[in-house]
């Protein structure tokens, strides 16, 4: 009888960029999301609020995935700042 779990040792995965989905899922995003959360006292930078928070980076990982999990480039938003952010950036460019 053949262990399962060695068949599965033992196949490579393919590396490929990860999904958005994948790194928001991964642990090493979750690590990174708390770290923040903890250094900005659980509440928005903006305005304050405690209601849903959500984790911003201040620039944009494409073409630097070394700042998807580095806490200086996280930021606590809440929802409404964070939506708001995302809109003055892509009209600033
Ligand atoms: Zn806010
Ligand atoms: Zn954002």
């Amino acid at each position: 009888m053949k262990k399962i779990k060695d068949i599965f040792h033992k196949r490579k995965r393919p590396k490929k960029i990860p999904s958005a989905q994948s790194y928001r899922s991964s642990l090493k995003y979750k690590e990174f999301r708390q770290k923040v959360l903890k250094r900005d006292g659980h509440k928005c930078r903006k305005c304050s609020t405690k209601n849903k928070l959500t984790v911003h980076h201040i620039k944009n990982l494409s073409g630097n995935q070394g700042l998807a999990y580095d806490t200086k480039n996280g930021i606590t938003l809440c929802r409404k700042c964070h939506d708001l952010r995302h809109h003055i950036e892509r009209v600033k460019v």
